[in-house]
């Protein structure tokens, strides 16, 4: 199974401090299917590490510290940015917020999920529930952004109901008709497990009449 890293060095938009991070050079498609909000198998499942960056001079949180911003160096020291902490988890949640200011409404509402992988890796489901939530948040907030985005409302029926929000699930998804088959299929499947008040991971093979790579 292929999977490689190599540093790089990059500039940071914000500061322009040069720094040295470790990038993903090459790695192999995952065989196995993904799960339902569609986290990758491995080998890209456990390079979550490498996806997002830290400019270590001032603190600039996104997939690489050279993506240009509409915010200046003081917001990195405000305290709503800097109370999402330093760990990986801490280190999406941050690029969340980078991404909420520069407008990246679809990337800010992936960040609170993958810092959600993380922490269901540390099993640490408290903190995994708060970053499903604040998800969520921004798909309420940018509901209009999102409406057309069926990709994005499938995810957020995932969210929905891994935070236990069944009644939300059965009230905004059930009957729905919005995307593909594929889409459709898998919507059923989630409102069957919000009805089942079922919370857990499930892999998107599971869905009946569905193979997915
Ligand atoms: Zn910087």
């Amino acid at each position: 199974m292929i999977f490689r890293t190599e540093e790089k060095e990059f500039k940071c938009a914000v500061c322009g401090e040069t720094s040295v991070h470790e990038v993903i050079a090459e790695q192999e498609s995952p065989t196995e299917s993904p799960d339902l909000d569609m986290r990758p198998a491995e080998p890209v499942r456990s390079g979550i590490k490498y996806w997002v960056s830290k400019c270590p001079a001032c603190g600039y949180c996104n997939s690489s510290i050279e993506i240009p911003v509409k915010f200046t160096r003081e917001y990195l020291e405000s305290a709503n940015y800097n109370k999402a902490g330093d760990d990986l988890a801490g280190r999406f949640m941050k690029k969340s917020l980078a991404c909420e200011k520069n407008g990246e409404w679809e990337e800010a509402l992936k960040s609170c999920m993958y810092a959600a992988w993380v922490c269901d890796d540390e099993k640490d489901a408290e903190r995994a529930a708060e970053c499903r939530r604040a998800a969520v948040r921004i798909y309420d907030t940018h509901g209009a952004v999102f409406k057309e985005n069926a990709d994005i409302k499938l995810i957020v029926a995932e969210l929905l109901r891994r935070i236990g929000a069944y009644d939300r699930v059965i009230r905004d998804y059930k009957g729905e008709r919005f995307g593909s088959g594929l889409i459709m299929a898998i919507t059923e499947f989630e409102v069957s497990l919000a009805e089942q008040g079922n919370s857990a991971c499930h892999k998107a093979t599971e869905v009946p009449g569905v193979r997915v790579k």
